[in-house]
């Protein structure tokens, strides 16, 4: 089994998500700082080593409701997102400051279910994250609490982390928890229980072992932990559950520390590449020239200058059949406008967009991370 497990070196980007319990001392209502400032230790040593990392974190709710003196025990919504509004401030300034110490820049990101499902807005998330990284910043995310209502909600930041990971086409994604990862049986029940180091496919019988099936009840947070890695490998991301109670958690893993993997048998460029061009309902199409074309199998974005016609009714975000002069497909991309801003700048200089359409756009009609061209 230790041969199948991979090595956190060989990763390239990284979303470390951290739970509430790792990070807040409940009894004293407060960051627990050592631990926090030798996971940034280890984020810094990864970034330092040109990795890209992210972080998930948890725990404005926790923060929030001490300073707010809430009770203990369940809130109501509208209590959890007034602890969140408190608690995210503070939270925000921990992790700057926590970061800075290590040389880092953090950047707070704040995002709700629609920001990662819904086409364009997904668009934008991603996009922001992307410059982020590019900037060398590590962004800190969160779900945004305080507005998201019931039914927008993850309320979860495990699969919020697995939204994360693979909208970013993140390598590994890192769940940082309070347990050592799934036990075969519940190990607080049974003495015997055996941590399972590696997962090659979340089967019906793993789901058993995370008590999804019956109750309802979830043991340990495993649920959400084995929906977030059936999120992440089905997009090529490659998962670990591991605890967070030791200093230098992330080094831990490194060490082959006890934890538990979820395998991908898939990669995650290859399988962005799959939904952009296989699973997305094209809605419409973009009639490209000839230096276009070459262009683009240069591994170049599409530019409105290589623009010769749209066709159909589109918003920003969606799927469109890209086509050279002769009418064949030469690929598929996810746009960068809406069909009426597309028609205005068909052949028009990039440098010419916030000119034409009154607010500075993207110079790409379609960047050439959301998009795949035939035989791709
Ligand atoms: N977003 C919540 C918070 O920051 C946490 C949700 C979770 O822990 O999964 O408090």
């Amino acid at each position: 089994m230790a041969a199948l497990m991979p090595k956190l070196a060989s990763f390239r980007r990284i979303v470390v998500k951290v739970g509430s319990s790792l990070l807040v001392d409940a009894q004293a209502g407060r960051v627990k700082e050592a631990w926090l400032s030798s996971l940034a230790a280890d984020i810094a040593k990864l970034h330092g080593e040109k990795r890209d990392v992210l972080v998930v974190s948890s725990g404005a709710i926790a923060l929030g409701r001490n300073v707010l003196k809430l009770p203990m025990g369940a809130l109501k919504l509208e209590e959890s997102q007034a602890a969140a509004a408190v608690g995210q401030i503070v939270l925000a300034r921990i992790w700057t400051e926590t970061l800075a110490a290590k040389g880092l820049t953090a950047g707070q990101v704040l995002l709700t279910l629609g920001d990662t499902e819904e086409r364009r807005r997904y668009l934008n998330a991603r996009s922001t994250i992307a410059k982020l990284l590019e900037l060398r910043a590590v962004p800190v995310i969160n779900e945004n609490d305080t507005v998201a209502t019931s039914e927008i909600r993850y309320g979860d930041n495990d699969r919020l982390a697995a939204r994360v990971a693979t909208m970013l086409s993140a390598d590994l994604l890192v769940l940082l928890s309070d347990v050592d990862g799934l036990y075969d049986t519940p190990p607080h029940e049974n003495p015997k229980a055996k941590l399972i180091p590696v997962v090659q496919r979340v089967t019906a019988e793993i789901e058993a072992m995370a008590g999804m099936a019956g109750s309802g009840l979830s043991r340990g947070g495993m649920r959400t932990k084995i929906e977030a890695a059936k999120i992440a490998t089905a997009a090529g991301t490659h998962m670990v559950i591991a605890s967070g109670r030791t200093l230098h958690p992330l080094r831990a893993i490194a060490d082959g520390g006890p934890s538990t993997w979820f395998l991908t048998p898939a990669n995650p460029v290859t399988a962005r590449k799959k939904w952009i061009g296989g699973s997305l309902e094209p809605k419409g199409a973009i009639h490209i020239d000839a230096g276009a074309v070459a262009a683009l199998r240069r591994g170049k974005s599409l530019l409105p200058a290589g623009v010769v016609r749209v066709e159909g009714a589109f918003a920003r975000g969606d799927a469109l059949v890209i086509r050279g002069p002769d009418g064949g497909e030469v690929g598929r991309g996810l746009v960068a406008y809406d069909r009426d801003d597309a028609e205005r700048l068909i052949g028009q200089n990039s440098e010419r967009i916030e000119a034409i359409l009154g607010y500075r756009g993207r110079s790409e009609m379609v960047h050439r991370d959301d998009l795949v061209l035939g035989g791709e």
